[in-house]
């Protein structure tokens, strides 16, 4: 059975690398009738953020990625966030002193630094591993008795990996293919910190294995973990799950990991939703707050590194898991697009309806006074050039308001000295006219015809009168929607 997890730390919001890797958990779990789990990594309390948890809950949700376990939820392997699994971390700790996979190491942090300095002293780097191991305070250097007198005095102590000599581990990757590792490079990591909270490395593989984890899908900054997951999955006496690791995403220059900082500088959001950092109070800018819809969000995160067979663009939810294939995951990073991000809001805009439009705009904080059905008819009208929900208003301004001003350019275009008694006499032939578009299209025909007058001689400074600019849908659109009042009062503010 397919089973998979995405297990954040609640180290700050997640950024989009984060939620492209729950997505692709997700995603993989429904096209493969499996189930996606939520797990909560909080062993490590000095990076802890206040809210993050939170947060991480309530972007997924706003995503649409929602898990069938979690901490919220439950689940038949609860609980699922680790700083609550302390017992069953207690039982395995045991389990790996006894059968000599790990072993444990007194030296404090001062006695660490020293050594750590007479290495560097000589050039060298310190490495706590099969070479060094035996100068050090831990159980595989010491007495028995000298161990279990520093026991009975309640020293503190670390459990650390024994690290095998020499061998070479095979490591196999759904995305990356094989690689291999020789254990003479890695360290003796710590397993059990001195307050008796397992590490990540530790955690992490007792729950995949308890919590029955089939598939790891993970960011690439994990890869070079995979030789001691491999073994400690040996050391157990588990069979380990398969590991796909997810490339970067990269700057939009193309080199790099994108960053909050290139965000800031290309003025487009990292995180799903707003986060205030509870330290500093500052906010990041979310994409949710910032107008995107998670639909277009999450389609455009999902083409980060992943294509459907067809190429496809434009995908729900549901087809990108029918089609989802983690073999066809890109091995190479994944370029970040600001344009392209725009893009698919577009796209996603003009599939909603008027009136979906109308609830979004009505929920958003734009004041509009305006009855329902016109600002549907603004809507209608206005969508078309929408990358975003409020575009739509301020691209529309002008149904709302009256123009302040005239633009320059466009008024030495549009107007010449007759323009205002022409505007003029259109003016009083409105006053009579029915107003709807069809027939004031009519009537400012039949007027430039009586006239004499080219259609552009009329229309554009009545553009201009209702508008300001020389912008905007059709003008007998915007004649009936502003009505006859309206526009007769913007004329005559026009040619006074
Ligand atoms: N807690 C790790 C993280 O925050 C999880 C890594 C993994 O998926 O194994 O990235």
């Amino acid at each position: 059975k397919v089973r998979v997890r995405f297990a954040p730390s609640p180290t700050g919001p997640l950024h989009l690398g984060g939620v492209r890797t729950a997505l692709y958990d997700y995603l993989f779990a429904k096209n493969q009738g499996g189930e996606f789990v939520l797990r909560i990594e909080d062993t490590d309390t000095a990076r802890y953020v206040e809210g993050a948890e939170d947060y991480i809950e309530e972007a997924l949700e706003w995503c649409g990625i929602i898990a069938d376990e979690s901490p919220k939820k439950g689940g038949k392997f609860a609980p699922y966030r680790q700083s609550e699994r302390r017992e069953i971390y207690d039982r395995y700790t045991e389990q790996i002193l006894k059968t000599n996979y790990a072993y444990i190491a007194f030296d404090t942090a001062e006695e660490l630094d020293a050594i750590r300095g007479e290495f560097e002293a000589k050039g060298d780097v310190f490495s706590y591993d099969n070479k060094t191991r035996n100068r050090l305070r831990n159980s595989l250097a010491l007495s028995e008795e000298e161990v279990q007198k520093l026991l009975d005095e309640k020293t503190p102590y670390v459990v650390r990996f024994k690290m095998p000599i020499d061998r070479t581990l095979n490591l196999v990757d759904i995305i990356r293919g094989n690689s291999s590792v020789n254990t003479n490079t890695l360290d003796d990591k710590v397993l059990v910190k001195n307050d008796g909270m397992p590490t990540y490395h530790f955690a992490n593989i007792i729950d995949d294995h308890e919590m029955e984890i089939s598939h790891v899908i993970r960011g690439e900054e994990w890869l070079p973990s995979l030789g001691l997951h491999t073994l400690l999955y040996e050391a157990m006496g588990w069979e380990a799950p398969q590991f796909a690791h997810l490339s970067l995403i990269l700057k939009p220059e193309g080199k790099g990991k994108l960053s909050k900082r290139d965000g800031d500088k290309f003025g487009f959001p990292v995180f799903p939703l707003n986060f205030t950092d509870p330290a500093t109070g500052n906010i990041s800018k979310g994409y949710r707050e910032s107008g995107y819809l998670p639909e277009a969000f999450i389609n455009m995160v999902a083409l980060l590194g992943w294509s459907p067979a067809d190429d496809k663009e434009i995908l729900s939810l549901d087809e990108m898991a029918k089609e989802f294939d983690l073999n066809k995951v890109h091995k190479a990073g994944a370029r970040f697009s600001k344009e392209k991000s725009e893009w698919f809001n577009h796209q996603y805009i003009q599939l909603k309806s008027d009136e979906e439009l109308l609830q979004i705009l009505k929920g958003s904080d734009l004041s509009l006074n305006i009855e329902d059905e016109k600002l549907l008819k603004i809507i209608h009208l206005m969508k078309e050039r929408a990358t975003f929900p409020k575009d739509i208003y301020e691209n529309g301004k002008f149904f709302f308001e009256a123009p302040a001003s005239y633009d320059e350019k466009a008024s030495k275009k549009a107007w010449n000295e007759e323009t205002s008694a022409i505007l003029g006499e259109l003016a009083s032939n409105l006053e009579g006219a029915e107003f709807n578009a069809e027939n004031l299209k009519q009537v400012v025909h039949d007027f430039a015809e009586n006239k004499g007058l080219g259609m552009g001689k009329v229309m554009m400074p009545l553009r201009l009168a209702l508008v300001g600019e020389l912008k905007g849908p059709d003008v007998p659109d915007i004649l009936e929607l502003i009505g006859k009042e309206e526009s007769i009062s913007r004329i005559n503010n026009a040619i006074n």
